[in-house]
């Protein structure tokens, strides 16, 4: 089983070993381009890079899909999460019809990667269905229809749906998929290190200096590159980006049903958050997966009852047999709906893409030819459309950066007395809170043996306060993402530093 960055298994890190990359990095190599991150962004844009002719470094922090790609859901989608509706009215229906023609082609490659490389990972091409439930939504579909058949993405509108839920109206998709994404990611990975590509794991980028080339820092020594591409799900640092994207989490279960009615094509509701279902088979094991209950990561107080009620919502409408998966990750808002894919703002040679929303299976493809494309110096359609640059700056960010690394500051080499900390007291083994004495908060978690992990609650990244995730076992911070294990460690950026441990020795002591 491979990890992932929280404490519950998602359907896909059965399903794979870990990954034993077979190629050697090498400090003094010139590298046309380092690739920091190993999801399905990083390998798919490493693959193609180095298939252009480009020698390329993956420079992953943990291991291959350890973030998002190893908890999505792997909807291949053309509809997408942002209708085209919206896209229209925000950009154009020109523009509108751009996104559809990349994910369209997102889809094509992936389809077609896995018949060339023959990737066993249970791909089907299958529809997809979207329907209303109420009157509201219903006014909505016949909206987002006309502007799909606009952007060049057929649709129909059908009479019955693949699940018992009641429905008003309904519409119909072609040309979507499903996949396992880890097994997909691990033979790419293969593929780019037989192509002469390298790959380095627990290997996190810390820093880069863009002079001539880019001087990549990580945890594991200096690496030289033409170019530095983020494929990090969001860049570590601190830029105008991370103004824009807002972290959101999202829950998923993998049902086992009583009986064999599992739906063989991707369904949505209406609801905001919507839900979302499909069935995946692995190794002959059917599993029926629903999605929903997304909110602005940690923004909830209490997110075990987000995953209680994702399954109050499946046993209402479907026979379950059995719960065999549940999880939760995290993706990235941007405002206009759009990805981030190109330049990151204030950078020559450092490129990003980020912002997905829920669509990061095809927009990691449209990332990878895009940014391929751009340091090949090919011309694409989407510079424009995805330019990161297309943010307007933000008045107070300088003020910004300086305010922050003073409140980190603040916590450095304290020591708290166990005494004053009578509310340790009333910690449940298995419970993390924020806890507040002589004007300073502490984050505090019990884990199951009973030994207390102490922490400065303030977000090394911009100085906000982390909140406790009960059902991964993480603090999280509502401000740009930032996760940390219980113990502090850092487990996905933006940040790429662990939050200050605290002592409490003499608390340790008394017990
Ligand atoms: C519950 C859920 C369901 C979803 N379902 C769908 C779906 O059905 N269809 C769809 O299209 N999209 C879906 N998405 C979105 C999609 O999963 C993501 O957009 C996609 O997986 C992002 O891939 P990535 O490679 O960009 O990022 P990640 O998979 O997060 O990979 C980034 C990698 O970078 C590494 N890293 C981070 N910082 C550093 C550093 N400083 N140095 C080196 N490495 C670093 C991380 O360890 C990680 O492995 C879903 C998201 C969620 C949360």
């Amino acid at each position: 089983m491979i990890q992932r960055d929280g404490c519950n298994t998602s359907l896909w890190q059965d399903s794979v070993d870990d990954y034993r990359p077979v190629s050697k990095a090498d400090y003094s190599t010139l590298y046309d381009v380092v690739i920091a991150g190993g999801g399905i962004t990083g390998i798919t844009t490493a693959l193609l890079m180095q298939n252009a002719g480009l020698k390329c470094l993956v420079l992953e922090a943990n291991s291959l899909c350890f973030g998002t790609t190893g908890g999505t859901t792997a909807h291949i989608n053309t509809l997408l999460d942002v209708p085209y509706s919206t896209i229209e009215k925000k950009f154009s229906k020109e523009k509108a019809k751009l996104v559809a023609d990349s994910v369209k082609e997102a889809v094509a490659t992936i389809k077609k990667h896995i018949g060339k490389y023959d990737i066993d990972c249970d791909f089907e091409e299958t529809t997809a269905t979207l329907f209303a439930k109420t009157d509201k939504q219903k006014d909505e579909l016949d909206k987002i229809s006309q502007a799909t058949s606009d952007a060049g993405i057929a649709n129909e509108f059908v009479k019955k749906i693949s699940i018992p839920v009641k429905f008003l109206k309904a519409m119909k998709v072609d040309g979507q998929a499903k996949f396992n994404p880890v097994r997909y990611v691990y033979a790419l990975a293969d593929e780019f290190e037989k192509a002469g590509g390298v790959i380095v794991q627990e290997c996190r980028v810390v820093g880069a200096d863009e002079t001539e080339n880019v001087e990549i820092q990580t945890s594991k020594g200096k690496y030289k590159g033409r170019f530095l591409v983020y494929a990090t799900h969001i860049p570590p640092g601190v830029n105008l980006l991370h103004f824009r994207c807002v972290p959101q989490r999202s829950y998923a279960m993998a049902i086992k049903l009583k009986e064999d009615k599992y739906p063989g094509d991707l369904l949505y509701d209406m609801y905001d958050p919507y839900h979302y279902y499909r069935t995946q088979e692995i190794d002959g094991e059917k599993y029926f997966i629903v999605g929903g209950e997304d909110h602005k990561t940690a923004h909830e107080e209490n997110q075990e009852y987000c995953l209680l009620k994702l399954e109050s919502h499946v046993r209402k409408y479907f026979d379950v047999e059995e719960i065999a998966y549940k999880w939760s990750s995290q993706y990235y808002e941007s405002p206009d709906g759009l990805p981030y894919i190109g330049q990151l703002p204030g950078h020559e040679k450092i490129y990003v893409a980020t912002g997905y929303g829920g669509n990061g299976m095809p927009y990691s493809t449209v990332s990878a030819l895009l940014l391929t494309r751009m340091l090949t110096n090919e011309d694409s359609p989407y510079r424009n459309l995805y330019d990161p640059n297309r943010l307007k700056p933000v008045a107070s960010f300088s003020s910004f950066i300086s305010h922050n690394v003073d409140v980190v500051k603040q916590f450095a080499g304290r020591i708290f007395s166990g005494e004053q900390m009578h509310q340790l007291a009333e910690l449940a083994t298995g419970e993390g809170k924020i806890v507040e004495f002589e004007d300073e908060k502490i984050a505090i978690y019990k884990d199951e043996q009973g030994k207390v992990h102490a922490l400065s609650p303030i977000c090394p990244h911009a100085g906000c306060e982390v909140k406790w995730n009960n059902a991964e076992l993480t603090w999280d911070c509502p401000c740009h993402g930032s996760r940390f294990s219980y113990d502090g460690s850092v487990m996905n950026g933006p940040t790429t530093k662990d939050l200050s441990k605290i002592s409490l020795r003499e608390l340790v002591n008394k017990e």
